[in-house]
C-alpha cells in the first residue's frame, strides 16, 4: 500500500469511529413551518391525477396518489379472512367481489385516511329491517359504517345504511335502489396523542352518494390504525372499486423551485 492509499484508508477509519461513536439523537419534533400570506417560499402541493368520480353505470378511476384494494380482479394480494392466508370465499366476477364465507379485511393498516368504497346490495329484494342487504365497513376503533338497502326499508335510525352504528343515524337517506351501485367516500382522522394522552379525539366524515351525512364526527378513546375490514352478514352484497389515500398535512408538498440566479 502506498503511503497516499495508507493516508486515505486512515481517514475513513476515523470518520467510521466518529459515526460509530456519535451518540443516537432523539427524533426531532416536527413543527409546523409558518409561512406568510402569498409566501412564495411555500412547498407545492403533491401534483397527482384526480381519477375520475364514479358515474352511475362503471366504476371510476381511483387518485393516482390511492393504494388501490379492489379494482375487480382480484382479492388475495390486498385482503385475507381474519387475517389467515387461506383461500377467499367471496365470489369474485364482473368487475366485483360478492360477500360469502366470513368477513374480509385488508392485509395492510391505515392511519389518516381517504376511504372509497362502492357497493350495491342484492337486486332482488329479500327479508326486512337489518335483514336487507346487509354488510358493513368497520375502520378500527370508529362504528361500523352500516351497509343496508335502505330504500323503503325502515329500520332503527343508527343501524339504516350509513349509520355509524348505534351511534349515529345518516343527517339524510341519501340511499338508491336496491341492485343500484352505492358509494361510500369516508375521511377517518386517528385520535392525536401528545405525551400519552388524548389531545384531539378520532374524527370520522361519511359522505354517502356523493352527499355528506356525517361530518367530523368525534369518537372517544385511544385506538391505532386499522385494517379495514367489510362485514359478512349473510347477505350477497357486492362491492368494488374500493381505494384508500393518506391525507397528507398542509406543506408536505415538493419543495418550491429554486430562485432564479441573477
Ligand atoms: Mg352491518
Amino acid at each position: 500500500m502506498s503511503f497516499r492509499a495508507a493516508v486515505v484508508v486512515g481517514l475513513f477509519a476515523v470518520g467510521a469511529l466518529v459515526i460509530a461513536q456519535e451518540p443516537k439523537k432523539e427524533p426531532e419534533k416536527k413543527e409546523a413551518k409558518r409561512y406568510k400570506s402569498g409566501d412564495m417560499s411555500r412547498p407545492r402541493p403533491r401534483v397527482i391525477d384526480p381519477g375520475t368520480a364514479t358515474p352511475a353505470d362503471h366504476p371510476g378511476k381511483p387518485p393516482s396518489d390511492a393504494v388501490v384494494l379492489f379494482d375487480g380482479t382480484g382479492l388475495k394480494e390486498e385482503w385475507t379472512h381474519g387475517g389467515k392466508d387461506i383461500e377467499i370465499k367471496w365470489k369474485v366476477e364482473n368487475g366485483y367481489a360478492e360477500v360469502k364465507g366470513g368477513n374480509l379485511q385488508t392485509r395492510r393498516k391505515f392511519g389518516d385516511s381517504q376511504v372509497h368504497i362502492e357497493w350495491a346490495t342484492p337486486k332482488e329484494v329479500k327479508g326486512n329491517g337489518q335483514g336487507r342487504g346487509n354488510s358493513g365497513v368497520y375502520l378500527g376503533g370508529f362504528s361500523e359504517v352500516q351497509v343496508l338497502d335502505s330504500f323503503q326499508n325502515d329500520t332503527y335510525p343508527d343501524g339504516q345504511a350509513a349509520a355509524l352504528y348505534g351511534r349515529f343515524p345518516p343527517l339524510v337517506n341519501a340511499s338508491r335502489k336496491p341492485g343500484e351501485w352505492q358509494v361510500y367516500d369516508i375521511i377517518a382522522q386517528l385520535p392525536k396523542v401528545e405525551d400519552g394522552k388524548v389531545t384531539r379525539p378520532g374524527r370520522i366524515t361519511v359522505l354517502h352518494n356523493g352527499v355528506l351525512v356525517h361530518h367530523a364526527v368525534e369518537f372517544p378513546g385511544r385506538f391505532g390504525e386499522f385494517n379495514i375490514l367489510l362485514q359478512d352478514h349473510g347477505n350477497p352484497v357486492r362491492y368494488r372499486n374500493i381505494w384508500a389515500r393518506k391525507l397528507g398535512e398542509y406543506d408536505d408538498g415538493t419543495p418550491p423551485p429554486e430562485p432564479k440566479k441573477k
